[in-house]
């Protein structure tokens, strides 16, 4: 083949831009099967999910809907079975042991629920925050660690060690501990679970300080119902794939909520139970394309 030929066919075929290919996370498809002994648990069945670089996402469902294995694959302590994960430049799918490293240091963030596992004890909080700083002399860190305190409201507990602090004050350290090299990515696996709500919303007010302050990034899991008020989008996992999302727009003062149903890439919609009970809808339905919508009827219904 001549060169000229190879030229034409690369300007006629462009190809199709891959799914989320300008979003900062992508989960596509993701699969995450256990094997305990002979019985086998998917944790993840398929998941699709994409977050944008700058946005805040709650992520809600039930005990045992996936949400800490995908967490955990995020933040690359854990491998997917199959599927495909990128993080910004990071294909988690194919990546060495070696980048494993690089990557947990660099881009990703992690809080957990159980406070004590954030921290170490014998620490100050200042001495936490600095701990993991790759960056810059002691001095520097030293300075850069106040700072991050100071950003999560718990400047006044740099001296102090874990046990000395509040359950919510350690929870604001740990953040400030995840934000220490500025990874584009802050994970938080229900960093609320331990503490009551107004200690909670503090909490979440420093993830929401990190997310438009530092402009990080930021996946929380939740169980408080509560959330979708407090972020803009609410991702809800049933049996290992996103259901449903909630979004909050403000409009000028009037703040509502919307509830979508998530498609998948092959076009794939969840009905809620309420709606299939509501029209006996069952194995069958009936599709039509209106100009603006798509209508869906009971199997058998008049035409
Ligand atoms: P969630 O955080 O939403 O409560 P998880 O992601 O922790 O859910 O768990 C999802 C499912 O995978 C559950 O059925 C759980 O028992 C199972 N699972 C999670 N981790 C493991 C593991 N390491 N080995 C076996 N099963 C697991
Ligand atoms: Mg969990």
């Amino acid at each position: 083949m001549s060169e000229t030929t190879l030229e034409a066919l690369g300007g006629a075929a462009t190809p199709p831009a891959q799914f989320g290919h300008d979003a900062l996370v992508v989960c596509d498809n993701l699969v995450r099967i256990f094997q305990s002994g002979s019985v086998e648990v998917q944790a993840l069945q398929g998941l699709d999910l994409l977050v944008d670089e700058g946005e805040m996402v709650a992520i809600v469902g039930a005990s045992g809907s996936g949400k800490s294995t995908l967490l955990s694959v995020l933040s690359g302590m854990d491998a997917p079975t199959a599927g495909r994960v990128r993080v910004g430049r990071w294909d988690l799918m194919a990546m060495h042991a070696r980048d494993r490293v690089a990557y947990r240091r660099q881009m990703v963030g992690f809080v957990w629920q159980q406070t004590s596992r954030n921290l170490l004890p014998y620490l100050s909080a200042r001495q936490n925050v600095a701990m993991p700083m790759t960056a810059g002399g002691r001095r520097h860190r030293v300075a850069r660690a106040g700072e991050l305190l100071d950003l999560v409201g718990v400047g006044h507990v740099a001296d102090r060690r874990p046990q000395e602090m509040s359950g919510g004050e350690q929870q604001r350290v740990a953040i400030a501990t995840a934000l220490a090299n500025e990874p584009q990515l802050l994970l938080a696996d229900e960093p609320t679970g331990e503490l009551d709500t107004t200690t909670a919303r503090e909490v979440f007010d420093a993830l929401r300080t990190a997310n438009r302050e530092a402009g990080t990034t930021v996946v929380v899991v939740t169980h408080d119902s509560a959330v979708s008020g407090l972020v803009e989008r609410t991702v809800a996992i049933r049996d290992g794939r996103t259901s449903s999302e909630v979004l909050r727009r403000d409009a000028g003062g009037d703040v509502t909520h919307e509830e979508y149903a998530v498609m998948d890439r092959a076009g794939r919609v969840q009905v809620p139970r309420e709606y299939r009970d509501a029209l006996a809808l069952t194995r069958r339905v009936r599709l039509a394309l209106e100009a603006d919508h798509v209508s869906v009827w009971p199997d058998g219904s008049a035409r």
